[in-house]
């Protein structure tokens, strides 16, 4: 793009940034009560509107105006440091003082790129752009100082998050194909370990306003259970487990749901490590209703027994008759379900008996006789799909009968749940 720096206020060409370093509208603040004639050109007189940077959106791409704003002195230099770098040209910074700030391309000898911005008030922070013409006559560079392992840092952290273990290379390549930068392999180092610190300190603050997070949640929906159990570390108490229910959940849950609680479990990834606890129900529509979850820092028989009981209060579960559970057989579900809730039904998710069944016994053949067999609604129909399994693999069917009917197939399932589910993909 082309850009001749004409001073969009006065209609002038600006020949050198610091001719035009007052603001066209300083000083016409003295109004008056002078002549009627100047009180009607200053009612027609109208101030343009200047486009406003704002950081969020425009500085992954700063397109420069004549007039535009910058709330500070930092957030213009940043819009420059990102220009360069997106343009791939070598501006660097030849004024830079509490007033005024001037970048020029040092690409070229005589590369006309020139962008003077000053403040539009001694007493305010914001910077207004003055002087501006977009024009090179250098070529692209695919080295800048600018593309360092701080901007790196903080430009691609979103991505190290995700992916701690980003490749080096991948890394490299990727800097090269958005931005045209070529950058070292000990830059993208340093950026990781950096980005790294970033995260973290993040998380450690997070983590100190979970205290005040419990209270917001209390306030905003009144009646929810938020439990944060803390571990004493000396004197100084260390978070260690939450649990949320909130309270609209809790009486959508009691209103109408299904009486079916499916339970899972699924690992945090982030710098501290713990699980996600999570009970779901199942509405009218057979939709997934959320009731419950907790963070915790394993999933094992005793934390599956705090996140239960918590649940079963909540719930105001009287009598686990009235209740089914539905879970994978892992890490602790059932023993504590056992011991909580010895009468509830409890079913287990068939998809994950499958998989284990498959390990040993492999077919299809076999997968559509099990499959059969947990979907058969009656007792007489369940036995007919065992007898098949018998008759085409005998070691199959007795891993299989091992497994109690009454956990995995409809046939034997209670009705009182109105609810016919086989798996735990709530
Ligand atoms: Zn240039």
């Amino acid at each position: 793009m082309k850009e001749m720096p004409i001073n969009e206020a006065t209609g002038e060409i600006s020949g050198d940034g610091e001719d035009s370093d007052r603001f066209p509208y300083d000083g016409d603040s003295s109004g008056g009560e002078e002549d009627g004639q100047k009180k009607k050109s200053k009612r027609k007189w109208k101030m343009p509107t200047f486009k406003q940077f704002r950081k969020e959106a425009d500085l992954r791409n700063p397109e420069f105006r004549i007039g535009m704003q910058f709330a500070n002195k930092e957030e213009l230099k940043e819009a420059i440091r990102e220009y360069a770098i997106v343009q791939g040209r070598n501006v660097k910074l030849v004024k830079n003082d509490n007033r005024r700030i001037q970048a020029k391309c040092a690409g070229h000898t005589r590369c006309p790129f020139i962008l003077f911005a000053s403040k539009i008030d001694r007493d305010e922070q914001t910077f207004a752009i003055k002087t501006l013409s977009l024009e090179h006559e250098c070529t692209r560079v695919d080295k800048l100082k600018y593309t360092n392992s701080r901007w790196l840092s903080i430009r691609f952290a979103d991505k190290i998050r995700k992916n701690p273990e980003w490749d080096v290379g991948a890394f490299q390549s990727e800097v090269l194909e958005k931005y045209h930068m070529n950058v070292s392999r000990h830059q993208i180092y340093r950026a990781k370990s950096l980005s790294k610190v970033i995260i973290e300190g993040s998380y450690v603050e997070q983590y100190a306003r979970l205290w005040d997070y419990a209270e917001e949640l209390k306030k905003a929906n009144k009646g929810s259970t938020v439990i944060i159990k803390n571990k004493m570390n000396g004197d100084v108490p260390v978070f260690q487990r939450i649990y949320v229910c909130l309270e609209a959940c809790k009486r959508g849950f009691l209103a109408g749901c299904r009486p079916l609680v499916g339970i899972d479990g699924c690992h945090l990834k982030a710098p501290y490590t713990g699980q996600v606890l999570t009970a779901v129900g199942v509405d009218g529509n057979n939709g997934m209703y959320p009731v419950a979850y907790a963070v915790v820092e394993v999933e094992s028989k005793s934390s599956w027994i705090w996140f239960l009981e918590l649940l079963i209060a909540d719930l105001k579960i009287e009598n686990g008759k009235a209740l089914v559970f539905i879970s994978d057989k892992q890490k602790g579900k059932i023993p504590a379900i056992e011991t909580l809730l010895p009468t509830a039904e409890h079913r287990m998710c068939v998809r994950h008996i499958y998989s284990n069944f498959r390990t040993e016994h492999a077919g299809l053949a076999l997968k559509n006789i099990l499959w059969a067999a947990a979907r058969v609604t009656t007792i007489p129909w369940y036995e007919v799909e065992m007898e098949k399994m018998k008759q085409q693999d005998e070691g199959a069917w007795k891993w299989l009968i091992k497994r109690p009917a009454k956990n995995w197939s409809r046939s034997h399932f209670e009705p009182h749940s109105k609810c016919d589910l086989l798996l735990n993909n709530l």
